[in-house]
């Protein structure tokens, strides 16, 4: 694909797991890719190389995606870098902690509250003054990643998690009529329980394996299978779609 025509997009905590999944294969189906990250340099540069090797251009950025003054940062670095960003994938996040809520610390609530529904709603800002036609953009899509938590509630594990996705998911319904008329698509992706390093991170690294009989489709996902309904999302045959949320959960 020429430059002329390659999206330019930036995918919040790309460096592992579903974002790195999902950076791989943009890079593949034609997109520049910005890869954000909070503190794992080598993972995002990882992607960076190999997203190059795969034709596109790529750079690694390190944004706390939960501060505004990052988040302009992570913007600007992208367009002077690569040009006008196109599309935003919303992955950052983490659940830290697994307890009933009467058991997690108020820090750790916080924290999970900030990264992913915080972060998604100041990048979102910030996409929708790039890209709004009405503003001077191109226009563009958006994908925000929440969780199958966000209809489940997570009980025991960490309900203020599934309380932030399912904010996820209203700000996926009503910024996509806010910005309809502004040539930008916002949807959100749901996946169930996928085969990375949140859960590890999350201090339980064998909930993964042990899912699988909660599991309709009877294993987890491979982030791959997640990262191709965000590429879908954002391209050329979803057009019409806006304010959807696509559950990718094996049933969940
Ligand atoms: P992961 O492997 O733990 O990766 C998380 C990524 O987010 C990392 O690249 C991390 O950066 C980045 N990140 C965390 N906090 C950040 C911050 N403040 N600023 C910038 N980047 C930050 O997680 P994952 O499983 O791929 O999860 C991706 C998304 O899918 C999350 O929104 C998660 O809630 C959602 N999800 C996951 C599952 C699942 O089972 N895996 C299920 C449903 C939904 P560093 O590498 O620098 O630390």
């Amino acid at each position: 694909m020429d430059e002329v025509s390659r999206q330019i997009t930036i995918i919040t905590g790309g460096g592992r797991g579903i974002g790195a999944a999902t950076a791989l294969h943009l890079a593949e189906i034609g997109h520049d890719i910005v890869v954000n990250y909070q503190r794992d340099h080598a993972a995002a540069q990882q992607v960076v190389d190999a997203a190059k090797a795969l034709g596109a251009r790529a750079i690694a950025v390190q944004a706390d995606v939960t501060t505004e003054e990052d988040v302009t940062r992570l913007f600007a670095t992208a367009h002077d870098s690569l040009g006008s960003v196109d599309c935003l994938v919303n992955n950052a996040g983490a659940t830290l902690h697994i307890a009933d809520l009467a058991d997690t610390p108020v820090a750790t609530i916080r924290a999970v509250v900030d990264v992913n529904l915080f972060s998604t709603i100041l990048c979102s800002r910030r996409a929708a003054q790039v890209m709004s036609t009405r503003r001077g953009g191109a226009g563009g899509a958006i994908v925000n990643v929440s969780s199958a938590a966000a209809t489940l509630g997570s009980a025991h594990e960490y309900v203020h998690y599934a309380a932030a996705k399912a904010g996820v998911e209203a700000l996926t319904i009503g910024l996509a009529k806010e910005l309809a008329g502004d040539g930008i698509r916002v949807n959100a992706v749901a996946p169930g329980i996928a085969r990375t390093e949140i859960h590890k991170a999350a201090g339980d690294p064998d909930r993964v394996d042990r899912s699988a009989s909660r599991i309709p489709i009877g294993r987890p996902a491979d982030p791959r299978e997640i990262a191709v309904a965000i590429a879908w999302l954002l391209g050329p045959e979803a057009t019409y779609v806006t304010g959807a949320v696509l559950r990718v959960a094996g049933g969940m």
